[in-house]
């Protein structure tokens, strides 16, 4: 459900902290949820609107947190030095679960017309606002920290392909098309993380979403 800068609706800015974080056993120090909110702080701080286009420094941090999580180098893959795409291959064998999420976001437009700074996230009423928070940044932050504790404590066999992608906004010349026609989108089923409520909980949403799927190739391999 991507927008352009045109229509781009107050929804696209909006994701509410997710009870997830509130579980039991979700707080350790690497995965807290202050460590959470600081890592999308980043991601939103890391601009990347499209048009113009220009993922680099979105993917910066996502290399910074996968290394501060302990998660494999990614393979970077751009048909132009501005517009990487990054894929990590996390566990081994199949069945093979992708994961994916786009790094750019629409223009912030008139900066007038928002009630913060775009680039820097801050909390009203319980929601986290920032552009590209629900579209699709908090999907970023949720899907790695997500396969970082899949990692230490597998729940199914197989591996998981995550893929953070460029250009999504402006019809993926440089991200998913040129992925697909390099042959590198390849799993047994896959989520694409793209919000598609109208008051995104992604972060839940996509753990729990992946928790099942996992579950059932779990069980689809016994
Ligand atoms: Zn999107």
């Amino acid at each position: 459900m991507c927008t352009n800068g045109a229509d781009r609706g107050k929804s696209n800015v909006l994701v509410s902290r997710p009870d997830w974080l509130r579980e039991k056993g979700a707080n350790s120090d690497e995965m807290s949820e202050d460590r959470l909110v600081d890592l999308l702080r980043r991601l939103i701080a890391a601009r990347s609107p499209n048009p113009p286009g220009d993922e680099r420094r979105v993917a910066e941090v996502i290399r910074e947190e996968a290394t501060r999580l302990g998660l494999p180098e990614p393979d970077c893959h751009a048909l132009d030095p501005r517009r990487p795409n990054l894929l990590f291959r996390l566990g081994h064998g199949p069945p093979t679960l992708i994961l994916a999420a786009h790094m750019d976001t629409v223009p912030a437009g008139e900066t007038a017309s928002w009630n913060s700074d775009p680039f820097e996230l801050s909390e009203r009423d319980g929601e986290l606002v920032g552009l590209g928070t629900a579209d699709m940044k908090a999907s970023i932050a949720a899907m790695l920290i997500a396969s970082a504790r899949w990692l230490r404590a597998p729940t199914a066999p197989g591996s998981v392909a995550l893929v953070f992608s460029a250009d999504e906004e402006n019809y993926s010349r440089y991200g998913m098309q040129y992925l697909a026609e390099c042959g590198l989108l390849v799993g047994d089923a896959a989520v694409v993380t793209e919000p598609v409520e109208p008051r995104h909980r992604v972060l839940a949403e996509l753990l729990h979403r992946s928790a099942r799927l996992l579950r059932r190739m779990a069980e689809g391999t016994r």
